[in-house]
């Protein structure tokens, strides 16, 4: 059959969030990369890309949105999260602080999306070995304690940066068919 290049089964919005500099942009590139993939400038500032895939027959269009530095002045806008079917917390291994402020972020977050938003810890950066300074054990309790999904990343060589969005995509599916 044919199908148009608009045409889609279900669109998912996912929106990527942490501090500055724990990798959002390169872990989004890297996966955007591999994939076809289309990106855009939104009005209100943010970047995202838009990919198309299936999952059991049924094309898939995940928007995936991107602070762009936003996160910077804590100016992200409710625009930002609003509708999100999934979003994706970054910390960065070799910075404790920045997986201090996860629960900030969850708090934010919680705030804005409703409660059967799917949710994904990632831990990034693990090809720094010798500079790992949040321990692997602990931000799996933090995860599992939250209700998150949990995966080191690192967007630098591409150790789980697909599975991660796998592991996202399929279970915004099962909630939302
Ligand atoms: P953002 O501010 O969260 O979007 O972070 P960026 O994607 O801009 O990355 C911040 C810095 O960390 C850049 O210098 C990246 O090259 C670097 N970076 C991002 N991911 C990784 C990674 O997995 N490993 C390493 N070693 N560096 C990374």
């Amino acid at each position: 059959t044919m199908r148009g290049d608009e045409e889609y089964d279900y669109l998912f919005k996912l929106v990527m969030i942490g501090d500055t500099g724990v990798g959002k942009t390169n872990i989004l590139s890297r996966f955007t990369k591999d994939e076809f993939c289309l990106e855009s400038k939104s009005t209100i500032g943010v970047e995202f890309s838009t990919c198309a895939f299936h999952i059991e027959e049924q094309i898939i269009k995940a928007q995936i949105w991107d602070t762009a530095g936003q996160e910077r002045y804590r100016a992200i806008t409710s625009a930002y999260y609003r509708g999100a079917h999934g979003a994706i917390l970054v910390y960065d291994v070799t910075r404790p602080a920045s997986f201090a402020n996860i629960s900030r972020w969850l708090k934010e977050l919680r705030e804005h999306v409703d409660s059967n938003t799917v949710l994904i810890l990632i831990g990034n950066k693990i090809d720094l070995h010798n500079l790992r300074n949040v321990d692997s054990e602990e931000a799996q309790r933090f995860a599992k304690k939250e209700g998150l999904a949990y995966i080191e990343t690192s967007a630098l060589d591409s150790t789980n940066v697909e599975k991660a969005f796998d592991i996202i995509f399929a279970e915004i599916y099962r909630v939302v068919s």
